[in-house]
């Protein structure tokens, strides 16, 4: 098995873990949408302050190192990580008791290991990563480091190693031990380490946090380290203030840290002692390359809300984490380290750009990644394969290759314990492609006229709900108009990274639909990408969900009394921005919604991930379907067709019967037609 499959199999297969993760993370996700109502401007400060800073980052780093020298610290400048390891242990004295706070690049260049290797005792002063510590596990999470570690586990080892049998399993027991354990060894430790959430250009560091530690690590031991990446570097205090506090918003949904802290020279809120060591290793050159990944401010929000995380946790990234760590260890380490750690892995949700306080575009860029880097030709053939059966609509041709690599054994990587790359082709509906070229004309007095955008898939395998959007479209008053060509919008090229076609397949696109008249779409998959990329295009194209609602739906034939439960796909949600559209138009018609807990959103479709990772994703589709029948809805509905296939994959394998269609659909029937 591929080294990759690998480590998705063995993350998969931790469930305490994982649950762990789940119920870590649901609290902080339920909170920080209500903070942020309070800060509506934080974003675009945020993102408006790193980029302001990155575009002139040398300059800044010139003055911060400066000004810091000024105010009396000490300042060194590291190339690499291995300059900066040997500035801090020859500036360490022999056998020191160290303290340390978090500090996630510490971590990242291994410095704790190199000086416990020369003889030094080191401490770790946050609570998670003292967990981690005691339990020889790396971390988790950049925020909560001990993120995936139960409570018995946590309770066990604090009585081992404390040798306190009486410790109690309540979080304030074991916070309480942690205390009367770190209590002395903070007191009597003569040198520390810390991070620091931001560098000011005229020296002064900031620091966030809520327990307390960090001000006494940077404040009691005689000598101190702040080892700070030079992407920390913000203009003015201000501005780092800002960007703690988007860190504590977007981190924690906590409007401040409970502890802010401000290092503006030796003895002044700190030991008299205090090494800055600013951090390059390869960031300025990747800057110059690729901004964006630099962006960022470590708050942990994305991991938070992304799907893969929530599924593999720590073991979604390598040294660094997450979509965005595997961003940077690719700019910083190479394509090879990053696809190591899962640069493949990203399911393109877009759940994580809202989520980020600098509104870093994760999988854009990811896809930018994957494409520039050199893959192996069987790689490269498999995903030409895949996107040419799947844009093409070869359902047939895709079947019969699926079935017969089965049984051949080719593909034995697809075909898992029941978790096979085939069990997500779906069952087209029956109805044959709409015809390229036809017009149907509006009933009910004319409103206006519409392109209707065709794609492949939906064109090939779902071309009833291409039937249900006309009716309804006619039923509403409008004339709706198929191109006579048809062609993919290239949101599959570009998730299997691959650029190539995309500028052809936009112009193809452009030439196909003449005038001015709105497109409508009924994919959110395709939707979002013809509206995310630059063209002529781009104005005109409109989700049918928000067309219907705006135009204002007419009154339907029948109004239907009955139950669904709506899945809203992540092209939908997070990358167009419509959260409750299709909802209100159900409603409109006589649906009643069943509450769904949405958990990780994503139902693990994104494209041709399905086939590339059944495991993770066949997971996906059957929690999505858990979600979505829990409440025992009539009918589930979503609004494209990957999730269609997908949710209907997930709930035939809870052997469930209910239908999943497209939301379209159901208004159809209440317009007088019938599902397909
Ligand atoms: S796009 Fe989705 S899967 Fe990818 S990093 Fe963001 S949240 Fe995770
Ligand atoms: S990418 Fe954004 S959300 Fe994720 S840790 Fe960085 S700043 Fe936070």
């Amino acid at each position: 098995m591929p080294e990759l499959d690998q480590k998705v199999a063995q993350a998969l297969s931790d469930m305490s873990a994982r649950e762990a993760r789940r119920d870590g993370t649901r609290g902080i996700r339920e909170r920080v949408p209500a903070a942020l109502e309070r800060y509506p401007e934080i974003q675009s400060r945020v993102r408006a302050i790193k980029e302001r800073a990155l575009a002139r980052l040398p300059e800044l780093v010139n003055e911060a190192e400066n000004h810091l020298l000024a105010h009396g610290f000490h300042v060194f400048r590291a190339d690499d990580a291995e300059a900066a390891r040997q500035y801090v242990l020859s500036h360490t004295p022999p056998e020191s008791l160290i303290i340390k706070s978090k500090s996630n690049l510490a971590k990242e260049m291994h410095l704790p290991e190199a000086l416990e290797a020369h003889g030094h005792r080191l401490v770790e002063t946050d609570l998670g990563d003292h967990i981690n510590q005691l339990l020889g596990r790396r971390s988790g999470h950049v925020l909560m480091p001990a993120l995936g570690v139960d409570i018995p586990t946590i309770q066990h080892v604090f009585r081992e190693r404390f040798d306190e049998p009486e410790i109690g399993p309540e979080p304030t027991d074991l916070v309480q031990a942690a205390r009367r354990h770190l209590r002395p060894l903070l007191e009597s430790a003569t040198v520390s380490v810390s991070g620091a959430n931001a560098v000011t250009a005229a020296g002064e560091i900031v620091l966030m946090e809520n327990e307390g530690n960090i001000r006494a690590v940077t404040s009691l031991p005689s000598i101190h380290f702040v080892i700070v990446g030079v992407h920390k570097v913000v203009e003015t205090l201000e501005e780092g203030l800002a960007v703690v506090q988007a860190a504590s918003l977007y981190g924690i949904g906590q409007d401040l840290g409970n502890y802010c802290t401000i290092l503006a020279g030796p003895g002044r809120d700190a030991g008299p002692e205090v090494h800055v060591v600013l951090v390059d290793d390869g960031r300025l050159k990747a800057i110059a390359q690729e901004p964006e990944p630099f962006y960022c401010i470590n708050c942990g929000s994305c991991l938070n809300v992304c799907p893969v995380y929530a599924e593999m946790g720590e073991s979604y990234g390598g040294e660094r984490l997450g979509g965005i760590g595997i961003m940077q260890t690719f700019l910083l380490d190479g394509a090879e380290q990053a696809t190591a750690d899962g640069l493949d892995l990203c399911l393109g949700c877009q759940r994580c750009i809202p989520a980020c306080p600098s509104a870093i575009d994760t999988p854009g860029i990811t896809n930018r990644l994957k494409a520039s880097r050199a893959i192996k030709p069987h790689a490269a053939m498999r995903r030409r394969f895949l996107r040419l059966v799947l844009s093409r609509g070869e359902l047939t041709l895709a079947r019969a290759v699926f079935r017969t690599s089965a049984q051949l054994g080719i593909s034995r990587r697809w075909h898992r314990r029941g978790q096979r790359a085939e069990d997500f082709i779906p069952v087209p509906d029956r109805t044959r492609p709409i015809p390229a070229g036809a017009s149907f004309p509006a009933i009910h007095g004319a409103r206006g006229t519409v392109w209707l955008y065709p794609g492949c898939v939906m064109d090939a395998w779902y071309a009833g709900i291409h039937e249900a959007t006309i009716a309804v479209l006619m039923q509403n008053g409008f004339t709706v108009r198929i191109p006579a060509t048809k062609t993919c919008c290239g949101a599959l090229h570009a998730h299997a990274g691959e650029p190539d076609p995309l500028p052809e397949l936009l112009a193809k696109n452009a030439a196909a639909f003449p005038g001015e008249d709105p497109i409508i779409m009924n994919s959110a998959g395709c939707g979002a990408f013809l509206k995310q990329h630059e063209g002529p295009l781009q104005a005109r194209v409109r989700d049918l969900s928000e067309f219907l609602l705006e135009a204002g739906l007419k009154p339907p034939s029948r109004p239907i009394h009955r139950r669904v439960a709506y899945h809203n796909p992540c092209h939908l949600r997070f990358a167009q921005g419509i959260h409750d559209a299709p909802q209100a138009l159900l409603q409109a018609v006589g649906y009643a919604l069943v509450p769904v807990d949405e958990r990780e959103a994503c139902c693990g479709s994104a494209g041709t991930y399905n086939l590339e990772f059944p495991t993770l994703a066949w997971r996906l589709a059957r929690e999505k379907a858990e979600d979505l029948t829990q409440g025992q809805p009539d009918v589930i509905a979503t609004a494209n067709p990957g999730c269609l296939m997908q949710i209907r994959a997930g709930v035939e394998s809870l052997d469930g019967q209910m239908a999943v269609v497209h939301w379209v659909e159901l208004l159809r029937e209440a317009y007088g037609g019938v599902r397909s």
